[in-house]
């Protein structure tokens, strides 16, 4: 099939502009059919198989993506294997240059990737634009910055780069997550071989397209779709020399155990149950803000979203009324509309466990709150809920519904919220809002979380490190801290 007869093109209005986006992205290019990236070249899946991608926001079919299966798992880690040697001979300075050119790309085709993102995935098209892509940018430029400085980095050391990284990431941020993982592997010499999530694999396959432009040597970043048998396969091969795993906790376990006792290092950054709290002194609407922002962005699906909500007594009511008035202005359905709000739930699967979710708070008879508005008539979509007066014991307050759904306690003292707060296997992140610096400090410095936020929410930055306590995983993706995670440090 000719690359022409395989493609077509979606025309969208163009009612928003991206300031970075040339006018000649006005169309967006996808492939009926995705080949798995291996050693600089689309290659079809050993099996033939392919799966279908849909857009969860009308349950459409948009492409069909190749299955990898053990075999061309192995092929991509031998190209990544092959491809070690002479990457890690490049100056740091040349390896930059790619990364910088590869940030460029992504600028340049920023409303193609963000059109891509939330048809394959259902965000809002202003979170694609304004948050996902600009900032996978960034990540680009941030850890091309580094590849020349390693040496300044971890002075009086050596550092070497650990070899062949197995990359595993999730649906929630596929573009970005894919720039967390790949960016500081290849700053610091490390070859890749990348499994995007069975349900967003579009913009990682967009990205490989672009690697392929930027001239970088064949087999340093390898791209291979397929569901959780791939990750699997790809976690079992023998030949990996480190394996960063962002997803749920559950399959970091398993992770944990299949290299049990190898030399295999890992990062894991697994799931979170925040807790966002608002002191009474706080300026209240701006909290509101950013409650609604921490836990409806993305439709809550975030590790780090600020899903249990802790108010102190006093201002229950005020806080409450707000969120419920404030609740009803948000604008839920079509993702690609640039005025939504909250779009499409990811998968059916999601939506389902979200479901579930609500019933059981239904059956703990908590009370909860969603507005009489309309959803679309096909798609997935959520409301966002607001749980009332949610005990400690209840699972919505213990588990991960990594959905559009707040779970609200009160609290009299600090010492109370700080013993509530941290009474969970999680340890992502957190939030506090007061007006006082030094209430700021004594939370966040008592709060077991690996980010904490004062007055604002779901802040991100490549500079800055993120990653886990407890059962949220270890290690950190971002900042020099980011560096560590793919170096061998000797000193
Ligand atoms: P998941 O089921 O753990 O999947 C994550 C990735 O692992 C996907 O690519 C998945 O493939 C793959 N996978 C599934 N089973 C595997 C196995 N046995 N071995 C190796 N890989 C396997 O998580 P998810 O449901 O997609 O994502 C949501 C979870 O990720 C939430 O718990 C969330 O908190 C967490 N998360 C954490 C962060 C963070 O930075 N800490 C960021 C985002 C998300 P398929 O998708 O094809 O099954
Ligand atoms: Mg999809």
């Amino acid at each position: 099939m000719s690359s022409k007869e395989n493609s077509f093109s979606l025309k969208f209005d163009t009612t928003w502009t991206y300031a970075e986006a040339p006018e000649s992205t006005s169309h967006i290019e996808l492939k009926k059919k995705y080949d798995l990236f291996i050693d600089g070249k689309f290659q079809t899946p050993a099996s033939k198989k392919y799966f279908k991608t849909i857009n969860p926001a009308t349950e459409e079919v948009i492409a069909e993506v190749a299955e990898a299966s053990e075999k061309d798992i192995d092929k991509a880690v031998k190209a990544a294997t092959k491809a070690l040697a002479p990457w890690q001979k490049l100056e740091g300075k040349e390896r930059g240059k790619y990364l910088f050119r590869i940030a460029r790309l992504i600028q340049e085709r920023a409303r193609e990737f963000a059109v891509i993102e939330t048809l394959d995935g259902g965000k809002p098209i202003k979170e694609a634009r304004d948050i996902d892509i600009p900032l996978a940018a960034a990540h680009f430029f941030y850890y091309a910055g580094w590849a020349d400085k390693l040496k300044y980095a971890f002075p009086n050391a050596n550092v070497e780069p650990i070899g062949v990284a197995a990359q595993i990431i999730p649906w929630n941020f596929p573009l970005l997550m894919a720039a967390w993982k790949i960016a500081p592997a290849l700053a610091c010499g490390n070859t890749v071989v990348l499994k995007p999530a069975e349900t967003t694999p579009l913009t990682a396959l967009k990205l490989a397209e672009l690697i392929q432009e930027s001239g970088l040597p064949e087999g340093v970043v390898n791209i291979v779709t397929g569901d959780g048998k791939a990750g699997a396969a790809l976690v079992n091969h023998k030949d990996i020399n480190k394996i960063a795993f962002t997803g749920s906790t559950q399959v970091g376990k398993l992770i944990q155990k299949a290299i049990a006792g190898t030399q295999i290092k890992s990062t894991l950054e697994l799931g979170g149950k925040a807790a966002n709290i608002i002191l009474e002194d706080a300026p209240i609407d701006q909290a509101v803000e950013g409650v609604i922002n921490g836990i409806f962005f993305n439709q809550g699906h975030v590790c780090c979203a600020g899903s249990r909500l802790f108010v102190q007594e006093s201002i229950k009511e005020e806080v409450e009324q707000k969120l419920m008035a404030r609740l009803q202005t948000l604008r839920v359905g079509d993702p690609l509309d640039k005025n939504t709000d909250v779009g499409a739930i990811n998968s059916k699967q999601q939506l389902e466990t979200i479901e579930k979710y609500l019933k059981i708070a239904s059956d703990e008879g908590l009370e909860s709150f969603q507005t009489d508005s309309k959803l679309p008539s096909s798609g997935y979509y959520c409301k966002p809920t607001l749980i009332f007066d949610v005990p400690q014991s209840s699972r919505i307050s213990k588990e991960e519904i990594f959905g559009p759904v707040l779970a609200i306690q009160t609290f009299r003292t600090v010492d109370e919220v700080i013993e509530k707060a941290n009474n969970t296997p999680y340890g992502l992140s957190a939030g506090v809002w007061t007006d006082k610096g030094s209430k700021a400090f004594n939370l966040s410095s008592q709060l077991k979380a690996g980010v904490v936020w004062a007055n604002t929410y779901n802040k991100f930055d490549p500079t800055s490190p993120f990653g886990g306590f407890k059962e949220s995983g270890f290690g950190r993706e971002g900042g020099m801290h980011g560096l560590d995670a793919y170096l061998q440090i000797k000193r």
